[in-house]
């Protein structure tokens, strides 16, 4: 496999395409060409810029347990050191999140309340449901019934667009991974007595929810994936932008070569390797399959579902809601801010200059970014751009976030194929995974590429992982599934912060 003149060809300039192309070059003889469809780098990671303020797709932290990855990003690229702060909006009010124990998230939810969400809870602990089957569940068990209904449910069925009943308890295992009422305590005590300094950011026996300090690019995540992109060309290696894979040519058990559509010229061009890297979302993958796959194999990928998603960059003067200071009223200091409030579509509340003052062009101004989840094609996707960021305004207006006339530009990006869902087909994958893994070249990788819920550091392993095979001469590939579904990803340290 590592034979020189060996070519590689990877579908996708996201983080986990640009970091095989890295390893491939720095690790092997192999000289990589990576096939992106769009014009720019990074995938859900890029960076847009619109009239010099620039948006972050979701607000991409560079965390991660991992310190190959952290390590990794600290080569590639200077970051920022950024606190983290993001809290809940529920009621008009604020609660932080992680949730804390105060007297201020008593007074703010009242005593009735309080004592009702402690009962729940202790009923949870006492007779918790078991088999833990739904996300519902998941949550009700570590939270109680009535905590779950305040602050979780309304945010997470805006994500994913169907009741927390109907999603896979999986979702939870992963992403909230072992994130409890007993956990939050022993967090809240730990953090108090740890003295961590700022420069610390690698918080490894942290639970991922609860990350205090971040790395960040400066002017956001793009820029690490553009750095990537040109340190790949710079080595040798090959990035082509608007080429679209169309079709994955096979025979006997090996991927033989790749079409992809020249978007600008609309030619179709072949590309033939030795090995084959996919992150493009696994029912793309199916259906550009060659001879195609079989029928039930065709039809799993089919049912596979996605949740997309809307962002409304709002240029804005200021905002209702102040931090105060010694110095005043100042810009509240949160990342963002979920908006657990049923009465609004909106999911979560970015504010861009709590990221990287440069992702900002005018510092007087507060450039928000409007988080709507949604299915492409549906009724909100579908807005036009203009009334989309009429309604953005509104809704915070309502809320009691925005001063009507306060908003003075706007723009709309539609991202589809954001989160892979852990519902629809989802629960017969591993037959899919059987039939990718019979390719013995061929290596899915990433978020969609393996659709799941994976971040960019698990994202880059995944590409890590498949590069230390191929070094290794291993045809076995459970270790790459592995990644994001194991302790620590790997690692064989678990020290605490
Ligand atoms: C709202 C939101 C918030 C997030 N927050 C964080 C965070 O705080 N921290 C974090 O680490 N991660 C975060 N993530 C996750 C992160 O965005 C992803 O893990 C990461 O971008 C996945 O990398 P990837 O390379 O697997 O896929 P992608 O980023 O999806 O890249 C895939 C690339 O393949 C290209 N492609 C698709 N089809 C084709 C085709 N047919 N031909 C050619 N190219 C194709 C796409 O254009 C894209 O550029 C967040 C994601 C979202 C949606």
């Amino acid at each position: 496999m590592q034979r020189s003149g060996s070519r590689a060809v990877i579908i996708g300039a996201g983080p986990a395409g640009l970091t095989a192309a890295y390893e491939l070059l720095t690790r092997t003889a192999i000289h990589p060409v990576v096939l992106e469809r769009s014009e720019s780098m990074g995938g859900l990671s890029r960076t847009v810029n619109y009239r010099g303020n620039r948006i972050d797709i979701g607000g991409h932290r560079f965390f991660s347990k991992s310190s190959r990855v952290m390590d990794w990003w600290a080569r590639m690229l200077p970051m920022l050191v950024r606190e983290r702060r993001s809290r809940i909006y529920h009621g008009r009010k604020f609660f932080d999140y992680p949730l804390k124990f105060s007297l201020d998230t008593v007074g703010k939810l009242g005593l009735i309340r309080v004592i009702r969400i402690g009962l729940s809870y202790f009923g949870s602990v006492l007779s918790p449901i078991r088999p833990e089957k739904s996300l519902e569940d998941f949550f009700i068990n570590r939270f109680g019934r009535e905590l779950y209904r305040t602050f979780f449910q309304d945010y997470t069925e805006k994500v994913w667009g169907v009741p927390c009943s109907r999603i896979d308890a999986g979702w939870g295992a992963q992403r909230v991974k072992g994130l409890s009422i007993r956990k939050t305590l022993i967090h809240a005590v730990k953090s108090i007595f740890s003295g961590r300094g700022p420069d610390n950011v690698h918080q490894k026996g942290t639970e991922t929810s609860l990350i205090e300090r971040f790395l960040y690019p400066e002017f956001g995540p793009g820029q690490m994936w553009e750095e990537t992109a040109r340190k790949v060309r710079e080595q040798g290696g090959d990035v082509r932008t608007n080429a679209e894979v169309v079709r994955v040519l096979h025979r006997d058990g090996r991927i033989t070569a790749i079409e992809a559509l020249d978007r600008n010229s609309g030619r179709k061009v072949i590309h033939e390797g030795d090995v084959f890297f996919s992150t493009m979302p696994i029912k793309h993958l199916l259906r550009a399959m060659d001879p195609p796959p079989p029928q039930d194999i065709a039809a799993i990928g089919e049912g596979l579902v996605y949740r997309d998603f809307m962002i409304v960059g709002l240029l804005v003067k200021d905002l209702l809601i102040h931090d105060e200071d010694g110095r005043g009223a100042q810009l509240i200091r949160d990342n963002w801010i979920y908006i657990q409030e049923p009465d609004v579509k909106l999911g979560r509340l970015q504010i861009f200059n709590n990221w990287s003052p440069s992702l900002v062009a005018d510092p007087s101004k507060v450039w928000l970014g409007l988080e709507y989840f949604c299915d492409e094609g549906d009724a909100l996707w579908r807005l036009p751009d203009q009334e989309m960021i009429e309604l953005g305004k509104a809704e915070l207006v309502k809320i009691g976030i925005l001063r009507c006339n306060d908003a003075e530009d706007g723009t709309v990006l539609r991202v589809g194929q954001t989160y892979p869902a852990y519902f629809g087909t989802y629960e017969r994958f591993g037959e899919i995974r059987q039939y990718l893994d019979g390719f013995e070249n061929l290596y899915p990788l990433g978020r969609n590429g393996m659709h799941r819920y994976n971040n960019q550091d698990h994202s880059m392993l995944t590409a890590m992982v498949a590069v230390d095979n191929i070094v290794a001469g291993t045809a076995d590939k459970s270790n790459i599934w592995g990644v994001n579904t194991e302790q620590d990803y790997h690692e064989e340290e678990t020290q605490e912060a």
